[in-house]
């Protein structure tokens, strides 16, 4: 790949790395580099959106991070969307912002039978037809196609453009109705594992320090057919290049559990065993931790879970991930523990992104070890996208395998991630493209200053 970096913060991207929406759906101009990884196990999935970017400007902000924290977490609903009920574009339902029994009540009420739901159900979800428009709507009877075009609609996005890094993950962006643009990633694994890795908000809310997405704020929610279909353009785009998409993990832009009716009901769409048919082991929602929404999640879902954890005292996460101010350490991990005993052969993934400096120390895999105690867990540590703007610096590969090696010693059950697709900004952390005005960085902690001026 022809990726160039200009300046600070700016990239060029070669031609072939790059393709219109026209053309979309005709080229296959890109191959699957092997993993860069030094996995001991492989690891089954991608991380939180994890990685920071330019600051310019952030420090002269005077809104403090509690105050954007606290007015955000009432997200703005998505475009178009009714808060309950059918989710309309125009005067049109939107397909796929539907669970199969509501569609099905919604093609009753227009006088077809249930069967006649579960055909199309099958077209926009199954039998590798993924349908975008009507007229993909092969053996479905006349009527019934013609009344769907007058009331139906099939798209929630535009796509916009896709770049592929030299690894072979691509990075798709999409327009939105309302012109905001979102990014979905897709990322090649090894042994015919390909994973998904969609965005549940435009931007987000929880300022984690390290990431990119967390500059822009929030703009608002993703509705469920805006996240499904990024799911289901993947398969449909890539299943006939590389085979089918088997993960789908909830690791784009935006804190998934602060949009948990929609992501709920679109991972019931994703897991449909006569649609998309994932497995809910294989559809992961990661969250920053908001405790009240994890138990939520944990009770009226199967799908799996991670948290991002990236720090082991409250001081550090208090820091880095500010959502630890309202709900801190303590308060996370007693609630994991007594949720997860309730739950059947369930295990959360902790992820664990590793800052030069910050939260790399023997001390910290010790207390990471006793932190965990008796919550059935996996813990991937997470190597840091570093770029340009950052404050922080990746730990090295040599200190995360030490880091990797206490834990394992431990009995933890323990993966090593590196980065994914960074060269294209499609790395968890890297995505979205923050505004002039963006979320503040916050005050380092004294003893942490000498790391992040290292980092500088
Ligand atoms: S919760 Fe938001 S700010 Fe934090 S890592 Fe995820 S996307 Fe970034």
């Amino acid at each position: 790949m022809g990726l160039m970096r200009k300046r600070r913060g700016e990239w060029s991207w070669s031609e072939r790395g790059r393709i219109t929406a026209a053309s979309s759906m005709a080229i296959h101009p890109f191959s699957f580099s092997s993993v860069p990884s030094t996995s001991i196990s492989s690891p089954p999935l991608t991380t939180h959106s994890l990685f920071p970017h330019s600051f310019s400007n952030a420090r002269s902000l005077s809104i403090s991070a509690a105050a954007t924290l606290q007015s955000s977490l009432s997200p703005t609903p998505a475009e178009g969307q009714e808060n309950s009920g059918i989710p309309m574009k125009g005067s049109k339902v939107l397909l796929k912002g539907m669970r199969y029994h509501e569609l099905e009540k919604w093609v009753q009420s227009h006088g077809y039978r249930p069967a006649q739901a579960l055909m199309l159900w099958k077209r926009l979800y199954g039998n590798n037809i993924w349908a975008h428009y009507n007229e993909e709507m092969e053996g479905l009877n006349k009527d019934f196609k013609g009344m769907l075009a007058e009331h139906a609609e099939f798209k929630a996005l535009h796509f916009k453009d896709m770049l592929t890094a030299s690894d072979g993950t691509k990075k798709i962006l999409f327009t939105l109705d309302d012109g905001l643009v979102i990014e979905t990633v897709i990322i090649p694994c090894r042994r015919g594992r390909t994973t998904v890795c969609v965005s549940s908000q435009v931007g987000c809310a929880m300022n984690c320090q390290f990431c990119y997405t967390g500059r822009m704020g929030l703009k608002r929610n993703l509705s469920a057919a805006e996240i499904v279909e990024q799911a289901v353009f993947a398969r449909r785009l890539l299943s006939r290049e590389v085979g089918t998409i088997t993960n789908v993990v909830f690791m784009g832009m935006g804190e998934p559990l602060h949009n948990i009716e929609n992501v709920i009901k679109a991972a019931d769409i994703l897991v449909d065993e006569h649609g998309l048919h994932f497995s809910p082991r294989k559809v992961t929602i990661s969250t920053s931790g908001l405790v009240p929404q994890i138990r939520r999640f944990l009770k009226e879902s199967n799908c799996a879970l991670a948290v991002s954890l990236n720090a082991t005292t409250d001081e550090v996460r208090n820091w880095v991930m500010p959502i630890n101010r309202k709900y801190n350490l303590r308060l996370l991990l007693d609630m994991l523990r007594e949720e997860l005993c309730l739950k059947h052969n369930y295990k959360v993934l902790f992820e664990y992104v590793m800052l030069a400096g910050v939260n790399d120390s023997i001390e910290d895999a010790k207390r990471l070890i006793e932190l965990v105690q008796g919550i059935p867990c996996k813990i991937n540590l997470i190597s840091f996208n570093p770029h340009s703007g950052s404050q922080f610096k990746p730990t090295s590969e040599e200190k995360m395998i030490q880091f990797r090696n206490i834990l394992a010693e431990a009995g933890c059950v323990i993966f090593l991630r590196l980065s994914r697709g960074d060269d294209q900004m499609a790395a968890c952390g890297q995505l979205g493209k923050p505004g002039e005005i963006q979320a503040p960085v916050l005050k380092v902690p004294a003893k942490f200053q000498t790391a992040v001026e290292a980092s500088a």
